[in-house]
């Protein structure tokens, strides 16, 4: 990386000839000098009617020019970082469409189970995670996969076995199921005589009906409610954490999947107080939960919030529900039985339909957006009908519905996203294909609806709206492995050799649209920011590697060099 700065302030006034039909106000140029201009690049600007610049002008927080590196000398002062990128990649920051910001900011500091594909490996990193943390009263993790277990579950004798003498829980990878070894199950105090909760189930024992130490759904918070929460200032600087590391995958706006109410009593402070102190470097569109029992009191919370939080950083105005569940957990809503045990049935919705219909209306009438997590097809068709009453009963107006990770769906329902203009917000990774995928999602769902499994170049044929997002800490926030399983459909081993289902993928070029102007659009943001144009907000990320170029596998290795967040440098590759 080289950095000018540039005096030749004499040169201005011959330079403004070269100014281009892509800048504004040449004028103000001359009085005002830019404060970051950078040239020689291959700047993918997301824009159709000028996809490809060498050079960009940010002064303050917006894009003031885009076009050819001889066009910048009018925009540089004394004070103006000039940056040479070398021919280096530039893309619009990139924007998670779906993540959980305070969940991943507290994995930081839990044992990362997600890489580990057997029982003894599980044990082994939370072994080695107990020894190394010998003062936290509880052991915790995330992260372990289905397919790692025998029979498609955990159970307690395997967690007392490497931490008997602290209670220890384990969410797995999806936040869908739990793991509690037996420490921890007396203190949550599920014994053989408790009653499933509300849209969960306490795993047990078939022949003795002991709790097995698996737990689904809403029977996960019997313990979750159990474990000490760190102090604001503790979660404060785990936020600031996961903020840096968003940024360092190029990361430069997140929309928040939600918090409960009762969630948001504890987390919003901590975003207000990022925001007051200029530390909130991606910009944070969030949700709000709603559940069967509580939607009312949720919309006029979700309402509240978006009265007081509007602006660029920090918004609200969205709601979330959960139509269902998880196909590995059989929780997910389908058609047809699960093609592995009937005996799960059509699954678990989590809503009666009149009624999730009734609270989308109620939703939609307080002038809010709606996200709706459906992953079984039956969830996906429900989901879609509730968009669809919306519609009916509000009328028509740009409201932008969205069905989140839609990871089955029936033929029927594909060309039903453009119709009724509900955005298909999807995870690539969710569709990363090892042997969780196979041994227990695709088991689970059986060959047919498998062949549909995360149907992204569906969608996109069916000219759905379709938005790409992590899911974090589901998956890894990285959104250079994001991008690798969409265009590959492959695990980062490259396995299997031709991709899973390969013709569902799509290319480099959708892909980061999905990533950056498609998910700008879901926040209704679009003319704000999303792409490199002039006039935007200057978000934009300088990559190690030319995504367009390179060999799918490099994309594995790419990283970002520089993110640019609000005009502000706030991640720099120490190496470059
Ligand atoms: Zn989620």
């Amino acid at each position: 990386m080289k950095k000018t700065f540039i005096v030749e302030m004499v040169l201005l006034g011959l330079l403004a000839i070269a100014a281009t039909p892509f800048m504004r106000g040449t004028s103000d140029a001359l009085e005002i000098p830019a404060d970051l201009i950078l040239t020689s690049g291959r700047i993918w600007t997301a824009e159709a009617a000028q996809p490809w610049a060498e050079a960009v002008v940010i002064r303050g927080n917006r894009i003031i020019y885009v076009g050819p590196s001889t066009g910048v000398l009018p925009f540089q002062g004394q004070k103006t970082e000039r940056i040479d990128l070398g021919g280096r990649l530039v893309v619009p920051g990139f924007n998670d469409a779906h993540i959980h910001l305070m969940a991943g900011a507290l994995s930081l500091e839990q044992v990362d189970l997600i890489e580990a594909q057997s029982v003894e490996a599980v044990q082994g990193l939370i072994r080695d995670f107990t020894a190394a943390n010998p003062n936290s009263s509880w052991v915790l993790g995330r992260g372990w996969l289905y397919g790692s277990f025998p029979g498609g579950l955990p159970v307690k004798e395997q967690l007392d076995a490497v931490v008997s003498e602290r209670p220890a829980y384990m969410e797995c990878y999806d936040g869908h199921s739990g793991w509690a070894n037996s420490k921890a199950l007396t203190i949550a105090g599920i014994t053989k005589d408790m009653q499933d909760p509300v849209n969960g189930v306490i795993v047990r024992d078939p022949a003795t009906g002991e709790p097995t130490g698996a737990l689904k759904e809403e029977a996960t918070a019997l313990v979750t409610s159990k474990i000490p929460v760190p102090d604001d200032e503790a979660r404060y600087q785990l936020l600031l954490r996961a903020l840096h590391l968003l940024n360092s995958f190029g990361i430069t706006s997140v929309q928040d999947a939600g918090y409960s109410n009762r969630d948001l009593k504890s987390e919003l402070p901590l975003f207000e107080r990022a925001k007051r102190e200029g530390r909130l470097t991606v910009r944070l569109t969030a949700a709000v939960q709603m559940t069967q029992q509580d939607f009312a009191s949720a919309i006029a919370e979700a309402k509240r919030l978006r009265d007081i939080h509007h602006d660029a950083l920090l918004r609200f105005g969205t709601i979330k529900g959960f139509v269902d569940g998880v196909i590995e957990a059989h929780t997910a809503a389908m058609l047809e039985p699960y093609a592995d045990d009937a005996s799960f049935g059509l699954g678990m919705p989590n809503w009666e339909p009149a009624i999730l219909n009734e609270a989308l209306v109620a939703a939609d009438k307080a002038g809010l957006q709606v996200y709706l997590h459906a992953i079984g097809d039956r969830g996906v068709c429900m989901a879609l009908d509730a968009h669809e009453a919306t519609i009916k009963a509000n009328g028509s107006r740009d409201r932008r519905g969205r069905i989140e990770h839609i990871e089955t769906i029936s033929v029927a329902d594909y060309p039903r996203f453009k119709d009724r203009g509900v955005i298909a917000s999807m995870q690539p990774l969710h569709a990363n294909p090892d042997q969780n995928t196979f041994n227990v999602w695709a088991r689970n769902a059986g060959p047919e609806r498998a062949s549909r499994g995360f149907s992204w170049r569906n969608l996109e044929t069916a000219e759905a709206r379709l938005v790409f997002g992590s899911d974090w800490p589901v998956v890894t926030a990285n959104v250079f492995r994001g991008l690798y399983c969409a265009i590959t459909r492959k695990t980062k081993e490259g396995t299997p050799a031709d991709g899973w289902n390969p013709e569902l993928a799509v290319s480099i070029e959708n892909a980061l649209r999905h990533y950056t102007i498609d998910a700008t659009y879901a926040s209704f943001e679009e003319n704000e920011k999303g792409s490199i144009m002039v006039g935007k907000l200057a978000d934009l990320v300088v990559l190690s590697d030319d995504l367009f170029s390179v060999a799918p596998k490099k994309i594995l290795q790419t990283r970002a060099l520089l993110a640019v967040m609000d005009g502000r440098v706030v991640y720099r590759d120490a190496k470059w």
